[in-house]
């Protein structure tokens, strides 16, 4: 995430911060300052923060280790104002899998919650249900009161929060995962929309989650849907089968010339068969002003050239395109190269796809 600055690395993650993050703090230490005006209240108010957001990050660890057990990756944790995000390679495609993942998170909260209730016991702190308040009370009695509350909290069904990926995958062992996803983030917008109404009136934190779960909700729906298009297609309905390729003894010129005799604008560059560099459109601008048109092509800056098996899922392709979506894929059928892909001809795919689809759906009503 941009504006993010790295931290710590624990257990093979890094952990970053998000610049907004130190705001919060600043807020927090000034806020104390001028109600208590003395050093020792804005220490331990800030440090209360502190405290708080260790625990949400031993939540995402919840999350990150959970999922590793499953053979998914953690890429990063961030740490915002408003919580802590696990940057997982992906959700286990299995329900069950992903409920044990969306249900790690809040489980360490009530862990920790639980220990320090038995810390208090033992130490005979009074633990008072009548005095239930964040801001009153010990320093280790309202850690453990605001872990609950974190447990409870992301426990609402409010897709994409742990709550509401319980619900997907819930749904998701009852109807396809398109489906499920369809309908827990209208759940989850639906609560944002609550939500957002009770920030208005009482706190305007809640309206920043709600904001955050509604685009959450909306982005994470879409991807499936575009997943489940692409899902029942292999890189052989997308790819470009005429295609023009160069050789790196060519110059600039044969370049230009089949720039703008056809569509193509990106050309894979080899001898015969061994296709391995890709001359993009903007090195080719650039080799023309800086070296001219008399230039050859091997001279230009080539980027290496991604291939993909004709047979290969494109839902697999995308996830490997992840990350450089300006990539030309070179297709491969036997080792003879049969065909290009680049991410237009993906989306000409899925505009045609949801063409024949919503065709089909008007039919049947
Ligand atoms: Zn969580």
């Amino acid at each position: 995430m941009k504006w993010s600055w790295k931290f710590v690395r624990i257990a093979g993650i890094d952990i970053y911060i998000h610049v907004t993050f130190f705001l919060l703090i600043y807020l927090v230490g000034i806020s104390y300052w001028n109600q208590e005006g003395n050093l020792n209240a804005v220490i331990s108010g800030v440090g209360f923060i502190l405290a708080l957001f260790a625990c949400v990050v031993l939540h995402e660890f919840g999350h990150s280790l959970t999922a590793r057990r499953y053979g998914i990756q953690t890429k990063s944790i961030t740490l915002l104002p408003i919580g802590g995000m696990a940057a997982l390679e992906k959700m286990p495609d299995d329900p069950r899998q992903e409920i044990n993942v969306a249900l790690a998170g809040p489980a360490v909260n009530f862990v920790i919650a639980l220990l320090l209730y038995l810390y208090l016991n033992v130490q005979h702190i009074e633990i008072s249900p009548e005095g239930l308040s964040v801001t009153d009370g010990s320093f280790l009695y309202r850690l453990m009161l605001v872990n609950i509350f974190i447990g409870v909290f992301n426990l609402l069904p409010a897709f994409p929060m742990d709550g509401g990926r319980v619900l997907r995958a819930a749904l998701a062992l009852r109807m396809d995962h398109a489906s499920a996803t369809r309908v827990a983030a209208s759940v989850g917008q639906f609560l944002a929309v609550g939500m957002g109404f009770l920030g208005l009136m009482y706190n305007p934190f809640l309206v920043f989650i709600a904001v955050f779960i509604w685009f959450g909700a909306s982005m994470e729906n879409n991807a499936e849907q575009l997943k489940s298009v692409l899902g029942q297609a292999d890189v052989r309905h997308a790819m470009l089968r005429e295609f023009h390729s160069l050789s790196p003894e060519d110059t600039l010129a044969k370049a230009v010339e089949l720039t703008l005799a056809g569509s193509q604008k990106d050309f894979p560059v080899g001898y015969h068969n061994q296709l391995e560099k890709v001359l993009h459109h903007g090195d080719l601008i650039q080799g023309l002003q800086l070296q001219g048109e008399h230039a050859r092509i091997r001279d230009l800056p080539l980027q290496t050239i991604l291939t993909a098996d004709i047979n290969e899922p494109l839902e697999k392709l995308l996830e490997r395109m992840q990350g450089n979506p300006a990539q030309m894929i070179c297709v491969v059928d036997q080792g003879e190269v049969v065909g290009l892909l680049n991410l237009e001809n993906l989306l000409e795919l899925i505009r045609i796809q949801s063409a024949v689809d919503a065709h089909n759906l008007a039919k049947k009503i």
